[in-house]
């Protein structure tokens, strides 16, 4: 009773199992790997990351100032307008050259 121990947040991305899922060491970047048990899969956990990376979010600006509108920048990187007027608003009070 109570032996086995289930931690949270890993879960196999093959057989969805949340049992047996063991360290199994990092990768390169540091990541947590992990190894299911049950169907032999290893997989990585992934820290919470942004939304979207940096280059991204340096592109959606550029290209807004570039003559795209909102929406438009939004639709090439398949995200909303707001996003993108987000970041224009945050870059305008962040970075006023
Ligand atoms: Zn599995």
């Amino acid at each position: 009773m109570g032996n086995i121990k289930i931690e949270e947040n890993k879960i196999c991305p093959k057989c969805g199992k949340t049992e047996g899922q063991n360290n199994f060491g990092f990768n390169r970047s540091g990541t947590q790997r992990c190894r299911c048990k049950e169907c032999g899969c290893t997989y990585t956990l992934e820290p919470k990351r942004r939304a979207y990376p940096e280059e991204v979010r340096g592109l959606a600006i550029k290209e807004f100032y570039a003559g795209v509108s909102g929406r438009g920048v939004g639709k090439i990187h398949g995200m909303s307008g707001s996003n993108v007027y987000n970041w224009i608003k945050k870059n305008r009070s962040g970075v006023d050259k």
